[in-house]
């Protein structure tokens, strides 16, 4: 049999298999006397935060823990995705704490997306979601933007209690921890991990200046998420790394695009009109006639209409229509994880085809 090893920095059992997973260990490291996995390695030596993920169970433990505990949670979502990072249910565990919203890699939004119209958004779709956060901010950890407001907020909401940061795999909380401890620990000073109770894991402990603590939870896997759909070796294409430049296209009723083999948008009804697309960069939209689109979907998709490509495509689930009616001009229709087109004229019908499990949905546009 062999021996169940675990990490003497966190606790979690030692795997050599899945880097992105609790207790990932290099196999080469396995032989040392004792055994420490690569998340708390480089915490110790380096002050960094590695993302890890969840299962299911584990999430739930954690959020019942967090509900027993007395502070401020900080929820972060990605902009680009923020049904498919949401996390449901989070205001029926916290209890009466109160959660700030925080909405990452706002880096990504083209400039004529207007910050206010955002934030308001962003306030209505928590609400109808059943959460009321105390604030909603827009960030970009990734490049420092707003990191600033977001730090005094935290200060002024927390009122001396210790926070704990909460968010899907993915949205950048790492680089958001990673940015908090840069501003809040000096130098010398230990961050450390610790037990958290009910959870097979112990968090991250920042130490803040009045002896209460900033908790990093583990990332939770959403399986909404796009991204859980491509091999990782693709993610690149459809996770924006710049500001997305948009994409108009003028089409007639009876006319398709296809974005990759991910996604595709058909115009049933309406007078000639202009969409334009907010996606990754260099995601590769091909335009067609509706009437030719599932074949061309059936012989091209993994070749010609990519990513995902040939040796990913049977990974990716069947893609699933959505209908929708648009009565009002400057409509997004958005497809979670991926972008979204805006409709700008009114008075069409109009399809988005993603894979199962991905949300689609509309909303006034926000530019
Ligand atoms: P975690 O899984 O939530 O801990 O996420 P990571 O911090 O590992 O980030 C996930 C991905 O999002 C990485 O590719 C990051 O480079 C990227 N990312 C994180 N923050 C930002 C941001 O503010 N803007 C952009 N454009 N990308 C970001």
């Amino acid at each position: 049999m062999t021996e169940v090893l675990h990490c003497i920095g966190c606790g979690a059992k030692i795997q050599s298999e899945d880097p992105k997973e609790v207790g990932y260990t290099p196999a080469s490291s396995l032989e040392k006397e004792t055994i420490i996995c690569q998340r708390c390695f480089r915490l110790k030596n380096y002050n960094e935060i590695q993302p890890v993920s969840l299962t299911d169970d584990d999430f739930l433990r954690i959020l019942n823990g967090l509900g027993e505990q007395k502070g401020l949670i900080v929820k972060i979502v990605d902009i680009f995705d923020f049904n498919g990072s949401w996390l449901p249910g989070l205001h029926r565990f916290v209890g009466n704490n109160p959660v700030l919203l925080v909405a990452n890699k706002a880096d990504l939004l083209p400039k004529s997306v207007k910050p206010k119209k955002v934030i308001n958004w962003l306030k209505k779709e928590a609400k109808v979601l059943g959460l009321q956060p105390i604030d909603v901010l827009l960030v970009s950890a990734h490049k420092g933007q707003g990191m600033e407001e977001v730090v005094e907020a935290i200060e002024n909401y927390r009122e001396g209690q210790n926070v704990f940061v909460v968010g899907c795999t993915n949205v950048g909380k790492s680089t958001f921890i990673n940015r908090i401890i840069k501003h809040a620990t000096g130098e010398g000073n230990i961050i450390t991990t610790s037990y958290f109770p009910g959870t097979t894991l112990d968090m991250i402990e920042i130490p803040l200046d009045d002896g209460s603590a900033l908790f990093d939870t583990p990332g939770i896997i959403n399986h909404h998420q796009m991204a859980h759909h491509i091999d990782a070796s693709e993610l690149k294409y459809i996770t924006p790394k710049k500001e997305i430049k948009p994409k108009v296209y003028q089409q007639n009723e009876g006319q398709s695009l296809f974005i990759g083999a991910l996604a595709r948008f058909d115009f049933i009804k309406g007078e000639r009109s202009a969409f334009t697309i907010y996606a990754a960069n260099d995601l590769p939209i091909h335009r067609t006639k509706l009437e030719k689109a599932d074949t061309i979907y059936e012989e091209h998709k993994g070749e010609l209409l990519s990513p995902p490509s040939q040796k990913f495509i049977d990974q990716l689930p069947e893609l699933v229509r959505h209908e929708f009616s648009i009565k009002d001009g400057k409509t997004d229709v958005v497809i979670s994880g991926l972008g979204w087109i805006t409709v700008q004229h009114p008075n069409v019908v109009v399809a988005a085809y993603a894979p199962r499990g991905v949300e689609v949905f509309i909303r006034p546009s926000l530019i």
